[in-house]
């Protein structure tokens, strides 16, 4: 089964990225159809006829997005009508829902929404739980199309509630297939080809590499004709990537570096208190993003300039003075001032050079010291980060919640 997606909307053509259509290229490939072609057309009529009469020649499933609101530029189901001659007929259901989402707003009805329950006759209704307008699946000679709004949200809800299950009755179950990601910290990309070279090579299940600000993602797609089969070769294959990279695994497929450093908190009952320099907050952030992170997170200090770093966490002027603010002997200093004054298991600190400017030949930008102190010593970490200032804040969050994963995971 081949598909084409269909994004329509001319802001993607100058300036949003269509991230629908990864989302719906991934969702389809789970109920094992393959995305064939990707097209990105405007809010134009004429164009969309085009796009939809080309891609109903060439493929099983059409999928399109967006153009179903109610104003004037909203084209899709005109352009629908026109390619499969097809009228469009309200549809009762859609009418009362969306009658039903304004009432429960307590918003004033506008007759101009009546327009979104318009479908071509013959079309299965695919209800919106999350918005007003409506999406439909209609089949035209040996092609089934389907129609969804452009917004992102809006569209997920409905794909993944009601067009997954329509698509996989009609398509799936022929071949499975299934993805898996393991995400790696701490190695670069050319050292994961090499360690997975003849995994790589074998060619199935297909594993794929992505570099990453937060480390490197390995991609691991199965396909067979069974579902236990797929799932035995995902597994195998895990389980030999984990054999080769031991600890540089930190998680699967969307699991964060703050979710595993919180489930490993979380198990051992410990927690911890963080001093932030150049990243000034994001590590913090990140472990707080995490539901439930009160457990094992006590506070933190964003001590961003030198007096700060003396007053808050007791580093003496005269070691920033001789070593500088970005050094082995101060971010020491700073991890073992946070986690005296937190009264907490674990002091993480971090200071760096996120630049653009500052950086000297001496200490280069991207110059990060991470240092971990427990009750009864402390570590420290020199990294050379790579990128732009985002990026090497980014990276030095990473990095040090990753020393303190690997800390957990050794004691
Ligand atoms: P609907 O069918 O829900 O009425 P629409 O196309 O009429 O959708 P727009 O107002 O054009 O709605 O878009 C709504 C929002 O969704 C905008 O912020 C738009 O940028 C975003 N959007 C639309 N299509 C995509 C896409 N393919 N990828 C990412 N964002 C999108
Ligand atoms: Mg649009």
């Amino acid at each position: 089964m081949r598909a084409e997606i269909i994004a329509t909307g001319t802001e993607l053509l100058s300036g949003t990225l269509d991230t629908n259509s990864i989302f719906i290229s991934e969702e389809l490939m789970l109920i094992g159809i393959e995305t064939a072609f990707k097209t990105v057309v405007g809010d134009n009529g004429k164009d969309m006829e085009e796009a939809l009469r080309i891609a109903l020649g060439r493929v099983d499933v059409v999928i399109v997005t967006g153009g179903l609101g109610p104003t004037e530029d909203d084209v899709t189901r005109e352009a629908v009508s026109a390619v499969l001659k097809k009228q469009l007929v309200p549809d009762g259901e859609a009418l009362k829902s969306i009658r039903a989402f304004f009432i429960r707003r307590g918003r004033e009805y506008i007759q101009a929404n009546d327009k979104q329950a318009l479908m071509p006759e013959g079309a299965l209704l695919i209800s919106n739980s999350v918005g007003v307008a409506p999406g439909f699946l209609i089949d035209y000679k040996a092609c089934t199309l389907a129609v969804l709004p452009g917004v992102p949200r809006e569209m997920k809800t409905m794909f993944t509630e009601v067009l997954a299950s329509m698509l996989e009755d009609r398509f799936g179950g022929k071949i499975f297939i299934r993805r898996r990601i393991l995400r790696t910290c701490g190695i670069f990309e050319s050292m994961v080809n090499r360690a997975i070279e003849d995994l790589l090579k074998r060619g199935q299940p297909v594993i794929g590499l992505s570099a990453k600000e937060t480390g490197v993602d390995i991609r691991i797609i199965a396909r067979a004709t069974s579902a236990d089969r797929v799932k035995t070769m995902i597994d195998e294959t895990e389980a030999e990537i984990r054999s080769r990279l031991g600890i540089l695994v930190y998680g699967v497929d969307g699991i964060e570096m703050e979710e595993t450093v919180g489930d490993l908190l979380t198990a051992r009952g410990l927690k911890v208190a963080v001093a932030e320099s150049c990243t000034a907050g994001l590590i913090s952030r990140r472990l707080t993003n995490v539901a439930g992170s009160s457990a094992y997170f006590e506070r933190s200090a964003i001590t961003y300039s030198n007096i700060s770093k003396h007053e808050m966490l007791g580093v003496p002027l005269e070691l920033i003075e001789r070593f500088g603010a970005v050094s082995a002997e101060v971010v020491a200093v700073m991890a073992k001032g946070i986690q005296s004054a937190a009264h907490v298991d674990l002091g993480l600190a971090v200071t760096g050079i996120a630049g653009p400017d500052g950086g000297s030949d001496a200490k280069p930008v991207g110059l990060v010291y991470l240092a971990l102190a427990t009750t009864q010593d402390v570590k420290t970490e020199e990294h050379r980060l790579l990128g732009g200032r985002e990026q090497i804040r980014l990276r030095a969050s990473q990095m040090a919640l990753d020393m303190v994963r690997r800390h957990l995971l050794k004691a």
